[in-house]
């Protein structure tokens, strides 16, 4: 039984302009990524991987082609619906963890749900905690980011991105700041939210060990998929 579709893109292009100057960077990316998979999108600085999933994370909008995720047709959502969807449905991932220095681990994990809801809940407490505690860091969660590894930051960076139980997480580069073995743990973990909550992930990288550790790859060169 192959897995649901839940994001579908053809034909998707992004032209940067700016004044005379046309830069274009995706050149017509046709994907489909399905419920509960775990994809690499690998290829060399350059490519269009963070350009890709910039746009996928609905943080910019495509120059053409066709977007739909979940069964809505994000090309033609509003900037207001299309920020809400994002809010519900897709969690993020960056090579530098973005926590706020002045914010505990728990109030970093909280931040984007408390943003959504206007306020902070008790709920949203017990459900941050619990993330911290699924990354490990059950015995972190009063510790501000300057007091925590490199590693430890990323899977902080991580149950931020789980907060609000999204469908697919988008993660740029998420271990290119780390040693080997804190990039393994955090791909480990990647691996066990993937089959835990079902989420689906895609996964940029340009590094082949954290590609093999992925079922699937998908290969960018120059603004157009390889092999997917
Ligand atoms: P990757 O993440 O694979 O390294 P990017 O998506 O960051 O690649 O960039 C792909 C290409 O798009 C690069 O040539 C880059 O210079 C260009 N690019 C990215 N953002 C912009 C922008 N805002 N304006 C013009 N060109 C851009
Ligand atoms: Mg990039």
């Amino acid at each position: 039984m192959s897995a649901a579709p839940i994001l579908e893109v053809s034909g998707l292009t992004k032209t940067f302009r700016d004044g005379a100057t046309e830069t274009p960077v995706l050149k017509g990316i046709d994907l489909v990524i399905s419920k509960g998979e775990m994809a690499a999108l690998l290829g060399p600085s350059g490519s269009g991987k963070s350009t890709l999933l910039t746009i996928l994370g609905t943080l910019m909008r495509a120059s053409g082609g066709r977007h739909e995720m979940l069964g809505v047709d994000l090309m033609q959502a509003s900037d207001a619906q299309r920020t809400k969807f994002r809010s519900r449905h897709i969690g993020f991932v960056f090579q530098f963890h973005h926590l706020l220095p002045d914010l505990s681990a728990l109030e970093n994990v909280m931040m984007p749900a408390a943003c959504t809801l206007g306020r902070e809940t008790r709920a949203l407490r017990e459900r941050a905690a619990e993330l911290l505690d699924a990354v490990g860091l059950a015995d972190r969660r009063d510790y501000r980011p300057s007091a925590l590894s490199g590693g430890q930051r990323q899977r902080v960076a991580v149950a931020r991105a789980l907060i609000a139980n999204p469908d697919l997480v988008l993660a740029d580069e998420p271990t290119g700041n780390l040693d080997r073995q804190s990039a393994d743990q955090v791909m480990e973990l990647l691996h066990e939210i993937n089959r835990t909550m079902c989420t689906s992930f895609l996964i940029s990288t340009h590094d082949e060990h954290i590609a093999r550790q992925c079922p699937r790859r998908i290969e960018l060169l120059d603004g157009r998929i390889l092999r997917s």
